[in-house]
């Protein structure tokens, strides 16, 4: 493309372990170059919130049918923040607890709510100008991808990260625990049969545990620029 040219609005993809700071990456990126943001994540804390309140046994495959198809699940972006809007309440600030992200990797590893999932991910997309974050955006939602980054970060980083957040919605009070909750689920979304958490080929590691947010999104940045 010529100078002159518009710019292409890109797709872009963050994966990476929990506390690796995607959303944050993700959302300053996003506000760079003047597109959108969606955490995959909170579809998952979604429907992981469903089934805690309405004790629904997610191994059994029909009621996990039902609930997905009677379900109405909104992920929407107001002033830069991710809302969950489940069956038209906002729950969004009941989806960080350790419980429900400890729910929600054993829901995600479910081939009947990654083939719900799927399609709702891909129709975000629209004609481009976003940033995904999540486990498999590069590996699976959005293979084409115009630029794929792996986040990643020591776990002492990662735990403190998250250890942090926790404390800011009053939660977290043993560090060992997040540190062992982090790993767990880490290893569960690793391991998993489908779509497991794994850099795609062509992505480019970026290590994040000496770098401010600033800087992550400024190596970013110059990837980005190069292919737009
Ligand atoms: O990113 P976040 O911690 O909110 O994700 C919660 C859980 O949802 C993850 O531990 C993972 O099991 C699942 N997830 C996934 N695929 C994605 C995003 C999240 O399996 N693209």
């Amino acid at each position: 493309m010529g100078p002159s040219s518009p710019k292409r609005r890109l797709v872009i993809t963050i994966d990476g372990p929990a506390g690796a700071g995607k959303s944050t990456t993700a959302r300053q990126l996003a506000s760079r170059l003047g597109y959108t943001y969606l955490d995959t994540g909170a579809l998952y804390r979604g429907i992981a919130w469903k089934v805690k309140i309405s004790g629904v046994d997610y191994s059994n495959t029909n009621q996990l049918e039902r609930l997905l198809s009677t379900m109405d699940l909104r992920v929407s972006l107001q002033n830069g923040e991710t809302r969950v809007l489940v069956d038209s309440n906002d729950v969004t600030a009941q989806l960080r607890s350790p419980d429900i992200s400890r729910l929600a990797s054993s829901v995600a590893a479910i081939p009947t709510v990654r083939e719900w999932a799927l399609p709702i991910q891909q129709r975000c997309a629209g004609t481009g100008g976003i940033v995904v974050e999540g486990r498999d955006i590069g590996t699976c939602v959005f293979p084409d991808a115009d630029a794929k980054f792996f986040l990643d970060a020591d776990v002492k980083t990662r735990t403190n990260r998250r250890f942090q957040d926790e404390l800011k919605v009053g939660q977290g009070g043993d560090r060992r625990k997040v540190q062992d909750q982090l790993l767990a689920r880490d290893a569960q979304d690793r391991s998993r049969k489908i779509a497991p958490l794994k850099p795609a080929p062509d992505a480019v590691v970026i290590d994040s545990s000496l770098l401010t947010v600033g800087q992550v999104v400024d190596k970013m940045m110059e990837i980005i620029s190069a292919r737009r």
